[in-house]
């Protein structure tokens, strides 16, 4: 048999998992750590090279995650002792589709793990999109957070009103950071530059707007509740978007009963004539257009919606002939992400913003799995659900294969060497993080971030 294969230019070994399996990861979030750490238990002669794009891991763990939350953060410990187990290479500072290509890598490996998340912003596509101050939710959250292409961020602050568009989680994040008492920011592990605007900022009203209503809010009860007890800020809610909201709640299922629920609540405690900052979430607008007399947005234009279909809690917007104006010196985005299409050669479904993918498989030997997969929808731990799965999908695709050889990290590596790429391994990584920790240390804070490449190179050196 073997004597047969190698005649037809292929050397087959066992199909059995002992036979070493190369593996190569694309990305170094949620979805590519979870992945690795199943992979790394199930198959015992595995070897797995992560590569990531930036010097430093981690994904939206460090670079979405609010500085606030840094609870969140703690799956990272799960992360290091993956990284940390002798089959596994973390390889930072390599982009695919820059410095090596999906072809390279499907060559080199048995399997290639396609995990590089959703890095673009949804536009609304509507006039004035590009006036001043008026910014994406994630180039933000990445200047507050310290990815380094956003460190440069023209934000102004300077006036009292802030509109954000669209009502997830990461919509109220920004809300958070913008109304939040900076003395507790200081303490977190937000940038320098970030904190420095924040402290000078005269922002006292941030608008959170919806096109739908109350019952599809998007945001979860946990961060609804952080902003009613956050200091010095009172929620104001307009009672005519809550027509008819009571009588559906004994229809509801719980965790959208609850959220219902505190909404009302805090709608009848709502606070009058107390100084404050103010958090105002508006159901039933739609952005038509921001407008300006100067360079800088100072208007957005609205219609007023109303719901069509069937099933309440699915039930789609629609403009009606009525529309609004509201005075804002800032507009934020927040309508959601995008994956890009890293090569030309990942098959790619545009209109969705995803790799194309049946259960996470691509084609053979090639999968995907978190945001770029799924689209960006889910948390960290629903990420982690879709890895294992999609891990233990390429499991059982390995036993049923035969597996022939494959140099992996080797080609790549003298491919990166001959392009002169610094390669960032896990033990320079580490130097990253010390260096972080200890700046943090001198100013009260946990870590300080690095924010640019160049500097994040010359550490890891
Ligand atoms: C602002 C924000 C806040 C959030 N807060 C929370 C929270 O508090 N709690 C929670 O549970 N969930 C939160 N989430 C959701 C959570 O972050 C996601 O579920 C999770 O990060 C998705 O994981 P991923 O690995 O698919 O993508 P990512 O985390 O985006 O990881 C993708 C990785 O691929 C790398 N990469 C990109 N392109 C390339 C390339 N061409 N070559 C090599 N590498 C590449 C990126 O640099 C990145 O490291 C938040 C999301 C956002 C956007």
């Amino acid at each position: 048999m073997r004597k047969t294969c190698v005649a037809l230019g292929r050397a087959l070994y066992s199909t059995s998992l002992n036979t070493e399996v190369k593996i190569c990861v694309i990305g170094s979030g949620p979805a590519g750590f979870y992945a690795s750490q199943h992979l790394v238990k199930h198959i015992p002669s595995v070897k797995i090279d992560i590569y990531e794009k930036l010097p430093v891991p981690f994904g939206l763990v460090r670079f979405g995650v609010a500085p606030d939350h840094p609870e969140v953060k703690n799956v990272i410990h799960t992360f290091n002792k993956t990284a940390e187990n002798k089959n596994v290479r973390f390889i930072g500072n390599v982009t695919l589709g820059k410095d090596v290509t999906f072809r390279e890598l499907k060559e080199a490996y048995h399997i290639v793990l396609l995990t590089y998340g959703a890095e673009e912003n949804r536009q609304l596509n509507i006039k004035g999109e590009n006036l001043r101050n008026v910014v994406a939710a994630r180039n933000i959250v990445g200047w507050y957070n310290g990815l380094p292409e956003h460190n440069n961020l023209q934000i102004d602050l300077s006036k009292s009103t802030a509109a954000i568009i669209g009502q997830g989680n990461v919509a109220i994040d920004v809300a958070r950071i913008l109304l939040s008492p900076v003395d507790q920011l200081k303490k977190t592990d937000i940038t320098q530059h970030a904190l420095e605007v924040l402290s000078t900022s005269k922002i006292k009203e941030v608008y959170l707007i919806g096109r739908r209503g109350p019952l599809q809010a998007a945001f979860t009860i946990k961060e609804l509740r952080e902003m009613l007890k956050l200091e010095n800020c009172c929620t104001y809610w307009s009672n005519s978007d809550f027509k008819g909201v009571r009588d559906v709640l004994p229809q509801l299922a719980r965790p959208r009963k609850r959220l219902t629920e505190l909404m009302l609540k805090s709608l009848e405690t709502t606070k009058q004539n107390v100084e404050c900052n103010k958090f105002k979430p508006v159901f039933f607008r739609s952005p038509l257009e921001f407008l300006s007399s100067t360079d800088n947005v100072e208007k957005l234009k609205f219609c007023v919606t109303k719901l069509i279909g069937p099933d309440i809690l699915r039930q789609t917007a629609i403009c009606t002939e009525n529309v609004e104006h509201l005075k804002c010196d800032l507009a934020v985005t927040s309508i959601g992400y995008r994956s890009l299409e890293a090569d030309p050669e990942i098959p790619f479904d545009s209109s969705r913003g995803i790799a194309k993918n049946a259960n996470g498989k691509i084609s053979d030997g090639v999968f995907t799995t978190g945001w770029l997969a799924t689209g960006p929808t889910g948390v960290i731990l629903s990420t982690m659900s879709n890895a294992f799965g999609v891990a233990e999908y390429i499991v059982s695709d390995l036993k049923n294969g035969n597996i022939e050889s494959k140099p992996g990290f080797d080609s790549i590596q003298k491919l990166l060497e001959k392009q002169g790429v610094q390669l960032v391994y896990w033990k320079n990584w580490l130097k990253i993080d010390a260096y972080e920790q200890e700046m943090g240390k001198q100013v009260g804070k946990p870590r300080e971030k690095i924010v640019t490449i160049e500097k994040m190179l010359e550490v890891a050196e």
